[in-house]
């Protein structure tokens, strides 16, 4: 049986971790949060960049094995 959850695959998780990273980029006046934070960001980190980093991390990794593949 497919669930609407079943439609939140890895192009979908890369997009919004990457919009996750902008909003995060120390860039003054594109943000409406103090540069390089968002709405989720506490003192001791923000849970939501994390998981963001995790899956740009591998994001990128995957493309790399890609890039450096053997045919
Ligand atoms: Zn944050």
């Amino acid at each position: 049986m497919t669930s609407m959850y079943d439609e939140f695959n890895a192009t979908t998780a890369v997009t919004i971790a990457s919009l996750v990273e902008s909003q995060h980029a120390n860039t003054p006046g594109q943000s409406s949060y103090a540069p390089g934070t968002c709405a989720q960001c506490t003192p001791a980190g923000c849970a939501q960049k994390e998981w963001a980093d995790k899956i740009l991390a591998e994001h990128r990794a995957a493309r790399e094995a890609f890039r450096n593949r053997t045919s």
